[in-house]
């Protein structure tokens, strides 16, 4: 990013002047406070939101300025996962990570062969034909991680994965992200989940009032609770 601004329509200014880089097979905590600009960050990363100003460019795409038959090419090249997994409930576990290889059209036998293959990376391929809420949490968000990765993304974006787990779960989402970053995905992650960032340790960009006010490698959360 270089110098971007985002001014919502209402005329909050929700990111000013936000210049980083964040290189390939990074594993980045992005923290600050409630309104901070967090989301906004991660929405522009993933193109849900396009910059008032400045330039953005994800794996090699000017994504700012993207031409819209372009975007479906520049999102299969980025996973996202949410707090509250989005599932689709009326498909199954299998259903839900397959559809989206189908929305991209890849060949039913490599989206039957792929689809199998993250279900079993996040040890959940027994539970295929089961429905969203027959899961705990964890594990409905391991499914959302698994649609999230099927398409082999590039960059992975997590906007407070572990914001409605309990501790020893979002431990496990955390050892499976860290899995994920191994294999080669760049991991962008916002949260306040202090415990984490102290622990594993990674890359912390802290937003303030829409700045970057801290960027620092192996870094801590730095906030109370
Ligand atoms: P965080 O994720 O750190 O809580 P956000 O990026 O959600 O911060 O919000 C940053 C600021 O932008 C806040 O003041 C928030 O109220 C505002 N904001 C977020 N989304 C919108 C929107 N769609 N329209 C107007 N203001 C918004
Ligand atoms: P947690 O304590 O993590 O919230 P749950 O008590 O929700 O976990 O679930 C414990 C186990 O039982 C999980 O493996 C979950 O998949 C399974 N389970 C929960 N509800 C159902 C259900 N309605 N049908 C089938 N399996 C279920």
């Amino acid at each position: 990013m270089q110098d971007v601004w985002k001014t919502y329509k209402d005329g909050t200014d929700a990111l000013r002047g936000v210049s980083v880089r964040i290189d390939r097979n990074e594993f980045v905590y992005v923290v600050g406070p409630s309104g901070a600009g967090k989301s906004t960050f991660m929405k522009l990363i993933y193109r849900e939101e396009v910059p008032t100003k400045g330039q953005i460019s994800v794996n090699g795409f000017n994504i700012g300025k993207l031409k819209p038959r372009k975007i479906p090419y520049v999102r299969r090249n980025i996973g996202v996962i949410f707090q509250d997994f989005r599932l689709l409930p009326k498909l199954t576990i299998y259903e839900n990570v397959a559809f989206a290889m189908e929305v991209i059209e890849a060949p039913p036998r490599i989206v039957k062969k792929r689809t199998l293959e993250v279900l079993d990376l996040v040890g959940l391929k027994h539970k295929q034909n089961n429905y969203p809420t027959q899961l705990s949490g964890g594990e409905q968000q391991r499914v959302a991680i698994a649609r999230a990765i099927v398409n082999n993304p590039a960059v992975l974006v997590a906007d407070e994965p572990t914001g409605n787990l309990d501790p020893e779960t979002s431990m496990g989402i955390m050892n499976l992200l860290e899995e994920i970053n191994f294999r080669g995905s760049t991991i962008v992650m916002a949260t306040h989940n202090k415990d984490i960032v102290n622990t594993m340790r990674k890359r912390v960009i802290a937003i303030e009032g829409g700045q970057i006010v801290r960027d620092q490698l192996r870094g801590e959360y730095g906030y109370e609770i």
